[in-house]
């Protein structure tokens, strides 16, 4: 349920409703907007009625939310959330963001598949500073199909992701495998990224969910919608109200790709919730000259940024190296984005 509160109430007022809504057993979630307080209720409703909450000083309208999913319901908040995501200088100090994700900006985030070693790391983080991204991902900890396959740098990488944020100011995103290592992670990076063979690693999520760090969360190679703004409500559900999706392309009969690129999921998750969302046209297809046309037209369908795989020289890739883009196509990918971006009424 959603409780709109009138504009310019009091905070005396939002403090009683809030009260109120605890005292009949609701979590109150409170959505601070710049015009008016929301508040989004998690509980059950039939402890109370509309017309008794209606009658609450402050309170404009009480309305049921449908979607299961309550908190990333687009019914919650007609206007797409931005998110700040890092910011320069060579601590992660909370509450210096800069990057807003979610809104007129297009948010190219890119970087290699893998932190492989200190060199190239540093070296593609300036690259797609050059052309243009605005925060640096790559993975420290892999999750990866065979034990026997690189399994990333674990902290030795972080150390270099974070060197690579103090050198160009952009934020880094890195992936978190285990709870346990979410301090860790989140020590070094700006943002948590979820991959998609956790999306229903249900422990993972709720830990997150009481983590201060934004978090990218992919959606699962099989995993309907509704239970991708599941796993969602997870985190969000925890307190964490910083929830960037992510399409990541799903598996289906088709061989010619690696995963079938769920181009539709984009304007779909646009529809049903609030929360920022990204594509990555690198696994979502696998193919690298796939990349740039999936890239454009992910961007011309709604997406609020996009996920690139980069590297200094793809063919030596330890990771993913068939679907990632060098530095050259990279920088020409950037440059034919840009009147795409402007097309659709965002900045690049
Ligand atoms: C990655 O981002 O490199 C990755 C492992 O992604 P996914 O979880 O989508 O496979
Ligand atoms: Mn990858």
């Amino acid at each position: 349920m959603i409780v709109v509160l009138r504009p310019g109430c009091s905070k005396e007022e939002i403090a009683h409703v809030e009260a109120h809504l605890k005292d009949l057993g609701f979590i109150p979630h409170m959505l601070y907007g710049v015009e008016r307080t929301v508040i989004a209720c998690i509980g059950d409703d039939r402890v109370t009625t509309k017309e008794h909450l209606e009658a609450v000083p402050g309170v404009e309208r009480v309305m049921p939310v449908l979607a299961p999913y309550k908190l990333a319901s687009r019914e919650v908040s007609a206007k797409t959330t931005v998110m700040e995501l890092g910011g320069p200088g060579p601590a992660v100090k909370p509450g210096t963001r800069t990057v807003p994700i979610g809104g007129e900006k297009l948010a190219v985030i890119a970087g290699p598949c893998s932190v492989e070693d200190r060199g190239m790391l540093l070296e593609t983080a300036a690259a797609v500073k050059e052309a243009g991204a605005v925060a640096l991902r790559a993975g420290a900890f892999k999750p990866r199909t065979s034990p026997y396959q690189f399994q990333g740098l674990a902290e030795e990488g972080l150390q270099y992701l974070a060197e690579a944020r103090e050198q160009t100011g952009l934020p880094v995103i890195t992936e978190v495998l285990t709870p346990a290592d979410i301090k860790l992670v989140a020590d070094y990076a700006d943002c948590l990224q979820i991959g998609t063979r956790n999306m229903q690693n249900y422990l993972l999520l709720r830990a997150c969910g009481e983590s201060d760090r934004p978090v990218l969360l992919k959606r699962g190679m099989s995993a309907t919608l509704e239970e991708t703004l599941l796993a969602a409500e997870y985190i969000l559900s925890g307190g964490n109200r910083n929830v960037l999706l992510c399409e990541r392309g799903i598996r289906t009969f088709e061989t010619h790709v690696r995963n079938t690129f769920a181009l539709t999921a984009i304007p779909a998750l646009k529809e049903k919730t609030h929360l920022p969302v990204l594509a990555d046209p690198s696994h979502g297809t696998g193919v690298r000259r796939l990349v740039a046309p999936m890239t454009k037209a992910a961007v011309a369908c709604g997406a609020d940024g996009i996920l690139i795989e980069v590297h200094p020289n793809p063919e030596k890739a330890k990771t993913d190296g068939q679907q990632t883009l060098d530095f050259r196509e990279f920088a020409q990918l950037m440059r034919e984005l840009k009147p795409l971006a402007e097309a659709v009424g965002r900045k690049l």
